[in-house]
């Protein structure tokens, strides 16, 4: 079974409202002409319900960077997922910086993860092993906990989308090798194999992430299990995310 290509744009803490408005509005008329490939702008909050309007009765969609696991309360400064609901349809949930700079454990990811699909938004979950945690060879239990962890409470795995994304590749230009990727991805779909079947296992998306540019993507793009891309710095570029789009396009053909 062939699996949509997603392409997704981390734009980060990036973009005041109107800049992310000009953004989108350069490269939609290329990206909404792009067939086959699910493609996701993930700008900063503020900005989220004008992007959602510019792309709306387009293919794309909006996606959150984060969201918090209650509805509402006093929880200053969060945004709840009935906040987002209508006004995006992914939220990236565990990315590494969250993890990193801000203490996301990995009980608080589960509950967001729970709480988006209870919501009816998609998750774009990150995994993903340090530096260190691969030069200890502990990448494979980093990813196996992290997945066991976040898919506890699922019953519906082929709503989770799953970002691949060694924190070591991420934003330092130092991308993983191809093979590093396709080895991790089988931990991970062995990983949800075992926790589901393997039926299943093959039905969840499976993006890589760190410092992909239109330049190596495809190398990825061409391998069976890799479903896609999270792309940060590169999706403030319009070149840049527009190449890399059309490259998953070009992939089904
Ligand atoms: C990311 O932010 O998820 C990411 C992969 O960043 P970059 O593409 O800049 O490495």
């Amino acid at each position: 079974m062939q699996l949509t290509p997603l392409i997704a744009g981390n734009w980060k803490m990036n973009t005041t409202i109107e800049e992310a408005c000009a953004l989108v509005s350069e490269m939609l008329p290329e990206l909404k002409s792009i067939k086959g490939v699910e493609i996701v702008i993930c700008p900063p909050f503020i900005s989220l319900p004008a992007v959602n309007n510019l792309l709306s009765g387009t293919p794309l969609y909006a996606g959150a960077q984060n969201m918090y696991h209650q509805e509402k309360g006093a929880f200053t400064g969060e945004i709840s997922p009935v906040m987002l609901k209508g006004i995006c349809q992914y939220v990236i949930l565990g990315h590494s910086e969250r993890r990193n700079l801000f203490n996301e454990d990995e009980e608080m990811i589960q509950k967001k993860v729970d709480k988006a699909l209870e919501t009816g938004l998609q998750p774009i979950l990150c995994i993903g092993e340090t530096l260190s945690e691969r030069e200890q060879k502990k990448a494979e239990s980093t990813i196996t906990r992290q997945i066991e962890t976040a898919f506890e409470n699922v019953d519906n795995p082929g709503e989770v989308v799953i970002a691949y994304e060694p924190v070591w590749a991420i934003g330092t230009g130092v991308a993983a090798t191809v093979n590093d990727v396709n080895q991790m991805i089988t931990i991970i779909r062995s990983v949800l194999s075992n926790i589901y079947n393997q039926e299943i296992s093959r039905e969840v998306r499976i993006l890589y992430g760190g410092s992909v540019n239109s330049q190596n993507f495809g190398n990825y793009i061409s391998q069976h299990g890799i479903n896609g891309a999270l792309v940060g710095g590169a999706s403030l570029k319009p070149d840049e995310f527009i190449n890399i789009s059309r490259l998953a396009e070009q992939s089904l053909s």
